[in-house]
């Protein structure tokens, strides 16, 4: 090869950039004077480095240069004599492949996100998406206390109503969530059978919404209730003369959210009747307590459930997460004359309202 790169300068043609970093590579290697100034300006425009410490001694180019074919320097290379066609043809290859696997990182980066986050504010509720997960990121940092994650949700706007943040703050998210989990980040968290809690900001925006529907003495169904979080935060505020219902088709998961709320605020409320908690299929809502004034659903379902509508009180307003990989959280009004209206509030990511196996076998 240092035959070449002689033989082209002797010709009085400049080296070719990547065998003239090569040479330079071999030359600092094995302590060789120091190379011709054409050699050096080459390797020097692809990207060699001469090394401070070591004058004479350089630094390769950076793999990037070597192989990027829309590059000047390949496009150096492609015009070289030095380099054949197979060579370029493979750097080609390479950094395409290397495109393509970077894009799939991404790809796959963003889908874990909004995996893991069971909702994806965006445009739709204000904000760009990136201004929306850096809140949310932010407002889970450094908060160790259920007082801490209710005011940081006041602080960046996300909860408006002071009933709404009373309720919160009275129900601390600590006793609901499993052991070891950390109970005041803004995000959702497992909750075992290939379930979540919902993450702060969601219950909140869901809360805020139904806060109309929620006045005491009202009915209140939470369909998906989970660990039992929002079925206490409805009772709380539908209070004893209220009834607030939760279905979940876990078993498993109806026993733990008993103990949740026996542990809370709400306990009272689940001595005196006020708050049942029942496994069932939600899709066919609840109808023993029936018409609800509000009703949550906190899985996503393909398509608005008749059962639950047929449920819902005139006047009464259910949100409930639509959709499958996309999903949107819609706010469904039943009018007075029994029409329905409905709206997008938000982009949402939130497990399925599906069959008990499906959810078991991961969906
Ligand atoms: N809102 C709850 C849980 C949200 S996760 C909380 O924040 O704690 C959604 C819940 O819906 C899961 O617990 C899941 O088991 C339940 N679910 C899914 N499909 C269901 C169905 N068909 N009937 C009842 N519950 C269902």
């Amino acid at each position: 090869m240092k035959q070449k790169v002689t033989d082209r300068i002797r010709r009085n043609m400049p080296p070719a950039p990547a065998v003239a970093t090569r040479t330079l590579a071999y030359a600092s290697r094995h302590r060789a004077p120091p190379p011709p100034p054409k050699l050096l300006a080459a390797a020097v425009a692809v990207g060699a480095r001469p090394r401070k410490r070591s004058p004479g001694r350089f630094a390769a180019a950076p793999l990037a240069l070597v192989g990027r074919p829309s590059s000047s320097s390949s496009r150096l290379f492609a015009g070289s004599s030095l380099l054949s066609q197979m060579e370029v043809t493979s750097c080609h290859l390479v950094w395409e492949y290397c495109s393509i696997q970077f894009v799939l990182i991404v790809i796959t980066a963003a889908c874990c996100a909004s995996l893991f986050n069971d909702d994806i504010h965006c445009c739709a509720c204000g904000g760009p998406l990136l201004t929306e997960i850096q809140k949310r990121y932010w407002t889970g940092r450094g908060i160790n206390s259920n007082k801490g994650l209710v005011e940081q949700l006041q602080n960046y706007g996300i909860m408006r109503s002071k009933k709404v943040a009373e309720v919160m703050d009275k129900l601390d998210r600590g006793l609901f969530v499993p052991e070891g989990t950390p109970a005041y980040v803004d995000s959702p968290m497992p909750i075992g059978y290939n379930a979540t809690i919902s993450a702060p900001h969601m219950h909140a925006t869901c809360l805020e919404l139904l806060e109309n529907n929620l006045q005491p003495g009202m009915h209140a169904l939470d369909i998906g209730s989970g660990t039992g979080y929002l079925t206490a935060c409805f009772a709380m505020m539908v209070g004893p003369q209220g009834c607030a219902v939760g279905v979940e088709h876990i078993p498993e998961l109806v026993a733990d959210s008993v103990k949740n709320v026996q542990r809370s605020a709400a306990a009272p409320f689940l001595k005196e009747g006020a708050l049942s908690l029942h496994v069932g299929d939600g899709r066919l809502g609840w109808p023993e307590h029936a018409p609800y004034d509000a009703i949550h659903v906190g899985a996503a379902a393909p398509e608005i459930p008749k059962a639950l509508v047929d449920q819902l009180k005139p006047g009464g307003r259910m949100v409930i997460p639509v959709g499958n990989i996309f999903q949107d959280l819609k706010v469904v009004d039943k009018n007075s004359d029994g029409s329905i209206s409905v709206h997008d509030e938000t982009s949402v990511r939130y497990v399925p309202l599906t069959s008990r196996d499906a959810q078991l076998k991961g969906f």
